[in-house]
């Protein structure tokens, strides 16, 4: 069992193209295990073949939300190319090192112009429930990615969970307490990453930031993450991020909770070993 496990990183992108050696020692040195996770058909094979040649890191396989609606794309993932449930489901089955389908979700933060907003939300929420019926059939969990959409992602999963077999972790958590309290009911996971190693704003409310989410949480439920290369802590901010940096926001959990910083490593290391089913 690792000291920690990075659960939500895209370690087979580009920016690690130069180094990925370099950053794969960093994290045996760390003693630190990841989670690299598809976002889109090509990347989604990048992510398992790297996986499949690497100790240590996982990968997850799905079609991400915004790639539907959104022809805007990060220059670190280039072109999503197009969304098939049959080509994601082919993927999903290529490997014993696929732990998880995701991210998958709903994002509704922008769509593109012109398309009509009401085609937008029933476009991703299509491929959502297509998402949900594949890790169903596989038996593995979800990755959820929301962004702007919270009532609308819970309403489905809810709805989803009457069926059974549904069962994951909700990434970036941000929402409020009481979006956290439904997911938790759901049996979800929650993940955080270092945004909550960044000081809180004079325009956020202090008693309904997300660090009261994590104080409060059921820590057997709790993963960490870095969403490298993006988002790095506070330590690092506007870096490239990479999976060492989780323990950063392990240290920030340790500290809201006021708990030993290995007891967090262990029982978040454990969480991710369970929910992922990964093999020591
Ligand atoms: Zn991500």
């Amino acid at each position: 069992m690792p000291l920690l496990i990075d659960s939500h990183c895209h370690l087979h992108l580009p920016p690690y193209r130069e180094d990925r050696d370099a950053v794969l020692d960093r994290m045996r040195r760390d003693d630190v295990w990841a989670v690299t996770v598809g976002t889109s058909v090509r990347l989604s094979e990048e992510a398992v073949a790297f996986a499949d040649k690497t100790e240590g890191v996982w990968a997850t396989v799905a079609y991400h939300p915004e790639h539907l609606t959104s022809s805007y794309h990060d220059e670190d993932e280039g072109e999503a190319g197009e969304y098939s449930i049959d080509e994601i489901a082919r993927v999903a089955r290529s490997s014993g090192k696929i732990v998880a389908i995701g991210e998958t979700g709903l994002d509704f933060f922008r769509f593109d112009e012109g398309l009509d907003p009401d085609v937008a939300k029933d476009r991703q929420i299509h491929a959502f429930r297509d998402h949900i019926s594949l890790a169903r059939e596989l038996d593995l969990p979800l990755v959820i990615h929301c962004r702007d959409a919270m009532t609308e992602v819970i309403d489905i999963l809810r709805e989803e969970s009457k069926m059974g077999g549904v069962r994951g972790v909700m990434h970036f958590f941000t929402g409020t307490w009481d979006e956290a309290q439904a997911l938790l009911d759901l049996g979800f996971h929650l993940g955080f990453t270092g945004a909550i190693t960044f000081p809180i704003k004079k325009t956020q409310d202090s008693a309904t930031h997300i660090h009261r989410v994590v104080e409060r949480m059921p820590l057997d439920r709790l993963l960490i993450e870095t969403d490298a290369p993006w988002l790095a802590p506070q330590a690092h901010r506007g870096d490239r991020n990479e999976p060492t940096y989780v323990r950063f926001v392990a240290e920030k959990v340790a500290e809201l909770r006021g708990m030993a910083f290995d007891e967090v490593a262990r029982q978040t290391t454990d969480n991710a070993i369970r929910l992922f089913g990964l093999t020591t």
